[in-house]
């Protein structure tokens, strides 16, 4: 198991590394944001230790961008900070725990070793496109690592054209899997959830998820 350490406290970061190589880890440091996301994006971590506050990059940016770039890899938090909406923010971004300084570092060692068992077993619940993100079992939506607010319709038909992505479904089918009811006539209720969600998922974006096939239906792609 290979382990990222991101911290700009020297002694702190030995002290970590110190702690998993005795515990049969392999472990990295980097000392600034950008140096962290640099390794984290050119080699390859079961799980990353990501300090919040560093020169330069912070810890929230250097999540941001791992998230946008559809990286995976399980990261927890650690911080002098402990205002619950800072915990809050750094779950919405997508990071696996969230460690307040100062802590015992068996309950790191503790809460690594249970993110790194529940590994792969959360895969399928992740549905990307491209840098959009729904976690199923979370019930978020990311773009971009930014969290999208959706209503629960939103998320659910969001996620029934992420799961089919790439493949045209028409308006009966999708008033039929998302509300449940068959509209024979009028198929206006999902021309208009999708021009809200294209507010919320699109309009932000240069570049366009959801698409109309005219006389079809919709593509997300
Ligand atoms: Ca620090």
């Amino acid at each position: 198991m290979r382990i990222l350490i991101i911290e700009d406290e020297k002694k702190a970061a030995a002290y970590l590394q110190k702690g998993f190589s005795e515990n049969g880890f392999t472990a990295d440091t980097a000392e600034s944001g950008e140096d962290g996301l640099h390794l984290a994006r050119t080699e390859d971590y079961d799980l990353i230790i990501l300090d919040i506050m560093l020169p330069g990059r912070d810890g929230w940016s250097v999540l941001a961008e791992l998230r946008a770039d559809g990286n995976d890899v399980p990261v927890i938090y650690l911080s002098a900070r402990d205002a619950v909406h800072d915990r809050v923010r750094g779950l919405e971004l997508g990071a696996d725990d969230y460690l307040v300084k100062p802590f015992a570092f068996s309950e790191l060692l503790a809460r690594a070793r249970t993110i790194l068992r529940r590994g792969p077993a959360r895969q399928p619940e992740l549905l990307r496109a491209d840098d959009l993100e729904m976690d199923l079992v979370s019930h978020k939506a990311r773009r971009g690592g930014v969290p999208l607010e959706l209503t629960a319709k939103e998320f659910l038909l969001l996620s029934l054209l992420l799961r089919r992505k790439g493949e045209v479904l028409s308006r009966t089918l999708i008033a039929e899997q998302v509300w449940g009811i068959n509209f024979d006539s009028d198929t206006n209720i999902v021309d208009v959830a999708i021009r809200r969600l294209r507010r919320k998922v699109d309009d932000p974006h240069e570049r366009k998820l959801i698409h109309t096939v005219r006389g079809a239906g919709y593509v997300l792609e």
